[in-house]
């Protein structure tokens, strides 16, 4: 029987701590690979103007390119981005800096791997389908919860499909943690990136492919999310746990799998465009079936932050929407399997889906 054992990739360089983005230079410094070639730093426009951009170490010919992560990322924004670097340096890159949340730590990845690699990023959502080493990347997360600084993939919204690009070249080379960062995020959007974290455990913690590897670091995650978001800890303190609560959720599903949420959420994404962090909470809020108690647990930290979700969004739908978004969701098998055993299909039917969107 041939293994299956995953070899995967860890970030091999981690910085933390409040205020450890000022050490961003010497970091950088040893990786210049002379003055031609720059740190092209991506960066999130809710950054634009602020204090931080004074602090990011450019030298030489770097560049700053601010991006919006009102839309998640595309692959045709990935390959725009790729050829203006190319055309504007004769040289490649020393690397590639993301600076913001999930968007744009995968764009960052995403672009890294494209800068060396041909063709359209297209041709590599999927697995394993990277062939040649990426340039070196940062990821510098300023909002806690997706564990894209940790994981393997750069989830890409392509034409036809949503899919990663899940391969080795993929993690991060260096990642700096500085909790301070992420003291501007709204409270709505802190609670709906903080529960992807919390959706992970659950999910990973629940599922058949569970495993000691995933379940330490899932229930490290967990008990992080429940201090971050039933306690009252100090500001401080509360910044620090999710940070490492993102780091410890995305290092429990590299080890397993999502389930019923995410599979469901990027249903809502590709049709909607829907974003993963509210996706998985409007989906989560009517999983009780799926996982009583952390939709109970979920239900509680809603309450104590007073957040409300909106609702209706699936209400104008018309029956293609409902078949194309179930057709997308039903196509994630793996986390299907992960959630309910390689008898899925027999539990996770059309109209069940359809039904459970139809409450979003
Ligand atoms: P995001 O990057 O989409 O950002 C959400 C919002 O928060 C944006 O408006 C952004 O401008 C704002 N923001 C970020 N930091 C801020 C700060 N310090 N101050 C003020 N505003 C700030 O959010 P996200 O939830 O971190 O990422 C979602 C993306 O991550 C999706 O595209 C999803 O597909 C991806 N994702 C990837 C992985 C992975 O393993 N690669 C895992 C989960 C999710
Ligand atoms: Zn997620």
């Amino acid at each position: 029987k041939k293994l299956t054992f995953k070899n995967f990739p860890m970030v091999p360089r981690v910085v933390f701590g409040a205020g450890c983005f000022d050490q961003l230079g010497d970091i950088l410094l040893s990786k210049r690979k002379h003055s031609e070639a720059p740190f092209i730093f991506l960066v999130d426009d809710v950054f634009e103007g602020m204090e931080l951009v004074s602090r990011i170490p450019l030298l030489f010919n770097d560049q700053i390119i601010f991006i919006s992560a009102d839309e998640e990322p595309k692959t045709g924004q990935v390959d725009i981005l790729v050829k203006k670097i190319k055309e504007e340096y004769s040289d490649l890159p020393s690397g590639v800096v993301g600076i913001g949340g999930g968007t744009l730590l995968d764009l960052s990845k995403a672009v890294s791997i494209m800068l060396t690699n041909k063709g359209s990023a297209t041709g590599y959502q999927g697995w394993d389908l990277v062939g040649k080493p990426s340039v070196y990347h940062v990821g510098i997360p300023t909002i806690s919860g997706t564990g894209a600084e940790v994981s393997r993939t750069a989830v890409l919204l392509g034409p036809e499909k949503k899919l990663g690009i899940n391969s080795d070249y993929t993690t991060f080379d260096q990642v700096l943690l500085d909790p301070d960062l992420t003291k501007g995020v709204p409270k709505d959007q802190w609670f709906y990136t903080g529960m992807d974290c919390f959706i992970h455990c659950v999910e990973s913690l629940e599922g058949t492919f569970l495993n000691a590897f995933s379940q330490s670091y899932g229930e490290k995650a967990m008990d992080l999310c429940k201090e971050v978001y039933l306690e009252d800890l100090e500001d401080s303190e509360s910044r620090d746990k999710l940070m490492m609560a993102s780091w410890h959720g995305g290092m429990s599903i590299a080890y397993s799998q999502v389930g019923v949420a995410h599979a469901m959420s990027y249903g809502l994404g590709f049709l909607l465009g829907v974003r993963h962090g509210i996706g998985n909470c409007l989906v989560f809020q009517h999983l009780e079936e799926f996982y009583p108690e952390g939709v109970a647990l979920f239900k509680k930290m809603q309450q104590k932050h007073h957040i409300e979700l909106p609702t209706g969004i699936c209400s104008g739908l018309t029956s293609d929407d409902f078949d194309k978004m179930i057709q997308v969701s039903l196509g994630m098998e793996p986390l299907w399997e992960n959630a309910l055993g390689s008898e899925w299909r027999n539990i996770i039917t059309p109209e069940k889906l359809e039904s459970i969107y139809r409450k979003i």
